[in-house]
């Protein structure tokens, strides 16, 4: 199947170098030339690995034997085999995508795309090892390191801000086990390991690595196919667990609402009723960084503006690189998309046509919610529905909130809750009550007893796991690291 340049659609590539690639050569995003079909009502009745393997094998067909692979992604990994439960408050439905081996919602992706890979760099009988490289600030360093961690062909390395991410955060990175995996602490913010790790791209694009020619790099950023296709199925299995319960019947729509950073997983909902879901609105969700609200009321987009730094750090972004997609999805002209990319660039702000506009607030509506309203929609959510959730979450539920009340819309809402409360015990346990000063791990004790909820195993444990990566180096010394080792 032809993937294409959301730039130029005569930079096209089959569906398995799409995901070797990551981004297309003129800086665009692969997309599919056309959208394939899918047997719904036959995906809605299998459990979850076999609708992951028909979704994926949907979107990604010149990879071949996606049923093993599946497997091999998720089998025994998760806290449940159906891999993303949804619980259903009274309220909303909320869909768990934080079951995975770091509690993060980035799991569903990440245990797949090595698999992917792998896979990608078989058929296209490709020799080199693949080194993914990636700055983090927080989540996707972890989540990445164990999808990766003793894959046969790819080595890993992580760079953090010292000082930058959480307690949790930092011990689930230094104390990442495999032969194949490095992390390190930058001295300085995210902003300059994330600079850092361009700068290494461009020196192996001039060919300045010595192991150029031995090794590939690559990234597990969300801007990869390979990672939005995984996001696909668990809106399948929402719609599937409230047909199961009776809540609704085939063909009914339902709404989602989802916490939003980089636009890749309301995307992959976007997609979900592309390939036939019956979805109705999908209500994106931001915090006080609420560039996506803007653009969805205004049809400018506008990036020019202080990045707030917020409880819920995995939405802090500016720039949400897979809205570029969606313009090109609901425009189909390769050269507005260039164009507006290119104005993104140099004026740090653009205006879509009127048309585009109400296309996308045909299928989208956008609100975004502050620290402060989280915090008490933390507390709400546990007093009325006796549901625990963490701060990614709450915002989607305050702005589920706000969109029913706005706009009296009555269809079932499922909300996607993208991380564990147990990974921002801090943020999560000042919202319910004044506890006393601890350190995080022995505030995740304080809110499990606190709240009778559980804290998932691969966080229980990490206080005794031994640290393996200490190293801190300066911003100016990543590029060695990386040829050293
Ligand atoms: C990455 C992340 C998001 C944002 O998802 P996008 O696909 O980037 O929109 C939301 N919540 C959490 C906890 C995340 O880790």
């Amino acid at each position: 199947m032809l993937y294409h340049s959301t730039r130029n659609n005569q930079i096209s590539v089959d569906s398995a170098q799409a995901v070797l690639s990551g981004l297309a050569p003129d800086g665009g995003l692969y997309v599919p030339a056309a959208l394939p079909q899918i047997d719904v009502e036959a995906c809605l009745q299998e459990n979850t690995m076999a609708m992951a393997a028909r979704i994926i094998g949907a979107m990604l067909p010149d990879i071949p034997n996606m049923e093993t692979l599946v497997s091999r992604a998720y089998q025994g990994k998760f806290q449940t085999e159906e891999l993303t439960p949804t619980v259903d408050t009274g309220k909303f439905t909320v869909l768990e995508l934080f079951r995975g081996p770091t509690s993060a919602f980035k799991d569903v992706a990440l245990c797949m795309l090595p698999q992917l890979l792998t896979a990608a760099k078989r058929e296209k009988g490709m020799q080199e090892d693949i080194l993914i490289l990636t700055a983090t600030s927080g989540d996707t360093g972890k989540a990445a390191l164990a999808g990766f961690a003793d894959v046969e062909g790819v080595k890993i390395c992580v760079f953090y801000p010292q000082g930058g991410v959480s307690a949790v955060q930092r011990a689930q990175m230094v104390t990442q086990e495999g032969n194949n995996v490095a992390v390190c602490a930058v001295e300085g913010n995210f902003d300059d390991a994330q600079t850092g790790v361009k700068n290494i791209f461009a020196s192996a694009v001039e060919g300045r690595l010595p192991a150029g020619n031995r090794l590939r790099l690559s990234t597990a950023n969300s801007i990869n196919i390979g990672r939005l296709a995984p996001q696909i199925t668990y809106y399948f299995k929402a719609y599937a667990d409230l047909l199961r319960r009776g809540q609704i019947t085939m063909g009914d729509k339902v709404n989602f609402c989802v916490p939003t950073g980089n636009f890749g997983d309301i995307l992959a909902g976007w997609l979900a009723k592309r390939l036939g879901l019956p979805v109705g609105k999908l209500v994106c969700a931001s915090n006080a960084n609420n560039v996506l609200t803007d653009f969805i009321e205004t049809g400018t987009y506008d990036r020019r503006r202080p990045l707030h730094k917020t409880a819920s750090p995995s939405m802090d972004i500016l720039v949400s690189s897979n809205l570029e997609r969606l313009l090109y999805f609901l425009s189909g002209d390769t050269e507005l998309v260039a164009n507006l990319m290119k104005q993104l660039n140099t004026d740090g702000f653009y205006t879509v046509p009127d048309s585009l506009k109400q296309a996308i607030a045909e299928e989208f509506w956008a609100g975004y919610c502050d620290d402060a309203k989280a915090k008490e929609t933390i507390k709400n959510v546990f007093d009325n529905q006796h549901y625990l959730c963490d701060t990614h979450t709450a915002t989607g539920w305050a702005v589920a909130e706000d969109y029913v009340n706005q706009t009296g819309d009555t269809r079932p809402m499922v909300v996607l809750s993208t991380a564990s409360p147990y990974k921002f015990p801090a943020a999560v346990l000042s919202s319910l009550e004044e506890a006393p000063e601890m350190d995080e791990f022995d505030q995740m004790e304080y809110l499990s007893k606190s709240t009778g909820t559980v804290i998932p195993n691969n966080l229980s444990g990490l206080r005794e796991k031994e640290e393996r990566h200490t190293g801190v180096i300066a911003k100016d010394a990543m590029l060695d690291f990386v040829m050293a080792l």
